[in-house]
Order: structure tokens, then sequence, then C-alpha cells
């Protein structure tokens, strides 16, 4: 297929991630730069809503007209009716690519929401299992582990492993033990029923009945708006440093954030790094950091703030080497060896979070955390609720999207094979008690 399209266009550069993310083989014309642009009809530049996709059939594909990204981490309610047609023409890129956009049958054992490393695995242990196993991506298999250029702190790879290869071996493993993938879909709509299964529709139009559920359906991290996502891994990372801060021994390390994580981790790297950078956009800490943060770090001798002052660049060959910042003494360079970036995270949690219990910063609450409100008027059984167990019964969460989780591949990975565990004994006991 050929995409046409400009850079910098939010529909675009979707488009052409998603579609390179998952392999389908793709011509790309950049209409301010390729020659074939001009082969197309004034009247085509003109009124064609960017981006255009054009198949093997003749057919074309054009963008809805009001794209918007139908994954934010923050819904806009007034914005529903578009990111409802951003999501179906997704979909229907989708189809068109020959990606698997409809399910095989109608009722399903489980429905894992997300195919990045907790997802993945539950489906792996699922469908190995025997459980007949449906799990839904709208992006691409690998979640963020699979935007990452190589992840070093993943057990069994000591030279470090780049987040496509993971996420293909694992896409490919889930795959040959029996989970059947829908790529491209967004889950619009989910319900429980009133036997305790959940009902499900699909941007694909179909719909789906699921006996039990998996969500784990992550992050988006806020990113940074240069060019530096080819240094993501090689000394670029989006989110915190817990437990690794040896590894940055002598070394000088930037934290971009102001609010208490970044503080957190510029603490945490401050106790091995040579010198630590925080840089803040903000004119001072104390608006978005807890004050006992701000006294630690302002007492810290190898810790220095610059308030007032932004990223704009990244330099480096094979490795982060310098930042380009701008402050209020105009642009500089700064030497980094590592940039933490921790400028927000919020959790995706569209087409189930208005039923499910969440904490204050809209993550889903599971297991012992749900029992520590006094009102149990929500639950509708005698047993407690199992540990990743949702608010509602046969439904689990795993990996990031979790009240309380460590945003890490091991730690998604570790929920997501002991979701499918529970999943298990929560199927085992309702066909036990089915008469
Ligand atoms: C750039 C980067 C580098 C990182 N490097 C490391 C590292 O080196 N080491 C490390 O341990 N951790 C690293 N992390 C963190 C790690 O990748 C995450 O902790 C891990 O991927 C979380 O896994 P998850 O399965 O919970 O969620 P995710 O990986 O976020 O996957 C969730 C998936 O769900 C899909 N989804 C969301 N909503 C829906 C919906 N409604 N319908 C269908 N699909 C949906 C998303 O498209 C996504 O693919 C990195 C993260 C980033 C962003």
């Amino acid at each position: 297929m050929t995409l046409f399209g400009r850079r910098g266009q939010a529909a675009t550069e979707t488009a052409r991630d998603f579609l390179q993310r998952n392999e389908v083989p793709l011509r790309w014309v950049d209409l301010d730069r390729d020659p074939l642009a001009a082969f197309l009809s004034d009247e085509q530049m003109e009124t064609a809503i960017q981006p255009m996709a054009l198949f093997a059939d003749g057919s074309l594909l054009e963008a809805p007209e009001n794209y918007a990204e139908p994954m934010p981490g923050r819904l806009d309610p007034a914005r529903s009716s578009d990111y409802l047609a951003s999501a179906v023409w997704r979909t229907e890129l989708a189809t068109r690519a020959g990606l698997p956009t409809r399910p095989r049958h109608d009722d399903y054992d489980l429905i894992v929401l997300g195919a990045g490393p907790a997802g993945l695995t539950a489906a792996v242990y699922a469908a190995s299992e025997g459980q007949r196993t449906l799990i839904v991506e709208f992006h691409a298999p690998g979640g963020q582990a699979g935007t990452s250029s190589r992840i070093e702190n993943y057990l069994g790879f000591p030279d470090g492993v780049s987040g496509a290869e993971l996420a293909e071996s694992a896409y490919r493993q889930a795959q040959r033990l029996g989970a059947e993938f829908l790529i491209g879909v967004l889950l619009v709509h989910a319900r429980p029923q009133a036997d305790g299964s959940v009902e499900v529709e699909f941007s694909s139009g179909s719909a789906i009945r699921a006996r039990s559920g998996v969500i784990a359906t992550g992050v988006a991290y806020r990113r940074l708006d240069f060019d530096i996502d080819q240094l993501i891994g090689r000394g670029v990372r989006y989110g915190s440093p817990s437990g690794e801060a040896l590894r940055f021994a002598d070394r000088r390390v930037a934290v971009i954030g102001g609010a208490n994580s970044a503080g957190q981790a510029a603490l945490h790297l401050a106790r091995h790094a040579a010198q630590v950078t925080l840089l803040v956009r903000g004119d001072s800490l104390d608006r978005g950091m807890s004050r006992y943060l701000v006294d630690r770090i302002e007492r810290h001798d190898r810790i220095a703030v610059r308030t007032r002052t932004e990223a704009v660049g990244a330099d480096g060959r094979d490795r982060l080497e310098s930042l380009a910042i701008e402050g209020p003494e105009g642009e500089q360079t700064l030497p980094t060896d590592a940039l933490f970036v921790l400028i927000g995270a919020e959790p995706l949690t569209a087409g189930v979070e208005d039923w499910l219990r969440r904490d204050d910063r809209g993550y889903f609450m599971t297991g012992p955390d749900l029992l520590q409100s006094s009102d149990r008027s929500w639950w509708p059984l005698e047993r407690d609720p199992l540990f990743l167990e949702s608010s509602q019964p046969g439904l689990f969460v795993a990996g990031d999207v979790r009240h309380g989780s460590i945003k890490r591949v091991a730690s998604a990975v570790g929920e997501g094979a002991m979701a499918a565990s529970l999943v298990h004994s929560y199927l085992a006991a309702l066909d036990r008690n089915s008469p």
C-alpha cells in the first residue's frame, strides 16, 4: 500500500508508526518532498484529507476530517465522536492492510485488552492452558516496551534486547500457543452481564462475550516534542530509574520534570552519579514537588536545579552525549550521559473506565487495595477480590495501568503471568459451581 501525507500531521505520523510497527509493507509519499506527489491532481492535493492510503486494488482511504488520537491519557468528552471516527478509521486501515480485525468466535474464555508485556504474557499462559483467548491491541504488539531501542535490564539478555525483537518473539509465541489477536482494534464499549461474563464491542463493529478478562492497557507517557526517539534506550528513558542508581555511578545525568517523581528520581540517581541536573520548566520546584523533597534536593551538593529551563534538543551518535537546553541564560549545551523524562503519564482506561473502581489518578484498583475502602456495597460476592482482581469479579488488571504497579517490563510480565493463573482458578471455580 502507499500512504500519502505530510510530516508533522498527527494522523499521518500515527498511521506511519502503526503500519511500520506492524510490519505492513509500505510506500510512504511525503507530499512536500516526494517526486511522486507531482502525479496527484491539484484537486486531490487540495481536497484529500491527509493522510490518504492507496491500496493495491486501487481503493482509497482518507483520514477522518477531525482526527483525534483515540487513546490519549485523558479523554475530552466533547470530542467523543472524533475519537470514535478516528478509531474506526484506524481499524479500517488495519483491515485493508491485512491485519486481523474481526474475531473468529462469538464467545471466549478470556479477553485480554492490550498486547504490551503484561497482556502478551497473560495470553501466552492462558492460551497454553487451553483457554480460548482473544487479545486486542489498538496499536502494535509490544506496547511501550516495543518502542524502546534497547532494554538493558530484562532478565536473560546480558547484552540487552531491542523492544521490537522482544515484542516480535512474544507475539509469535502467543500465536503459536493458540491466542487469537485483533490488531488496530479499539474496545469501544464493555458491559458486565448478569451471568458474570462481559460483553465487548470493538471499533471493527464486531462484538463478543468473554467469561473473564485481563486489562493490560498500560500508560501513555507525555513525550518530549523534539527529535530524541532514536536515543531511547541509548541513554534516554521515559519513566523512573528505580533501583538502578549504581548503573550511573560517576555519570552526568539529567532529569526532566518538576513533580515528585522527578524529585525522587534525582535524589535516587545522585547517590552514585557524578552530577544530576534537574530541568524544570516552571520558576520554582515548590509548584509541583513536596517540601521534604525540595529541601533534600536543595541541600544535595551533586544536584543542580535549573528552573525556567527546557531541553530543546539532544545529540549523540550511538548514545546520548549532550542536551541542548534553553533557559534564562539562553541556549546552552549540557554534556549528559543519561536522561530520565518524567513529565507525566496517564493510565489508558478508555472503554472500561466508567464502571471499574480507580484511584484518584485514574489507575485501576485491585485486590487488597480495593479492600481499604470500608464501603463494600460495590462488591457482589462473599469472598474478597483476588489479588489483581478489579472491582468486577473475573476481570483482572496487570501491568502499568494497575494502581501501585512498578513500571518495568519484568513487573508487567510477572503480573501478566499471575493474572493468567488467577483467571484459571476463577474459571475453574465457575465451572465447579455451575449446575
Ligand atoms: C521508551 C520506553 C523505554 C522503556 N524502557 C524500559 C526498560 O529499559 N526497562 C524496563 O524494565 N522498562 C522500560 N520501560 C517501561 C516498560 O516498557 C513498561 O513498564 C511496560 O511496557 C508496561 O507493560 P504493560 O503491558 O503494562 O503496558 P504497555 O507496554 O503500555 O502496553 C499496553 C498496550 O495496550 C494497548 N492499549 C491501550 N488501551 C487499549 C484499548 N482500549 N484497546 C486496545 N489496546 C489498548 C496499547 O496500545 C499498548 O500496546 C520503558 C518504557 C518506555 C515508554
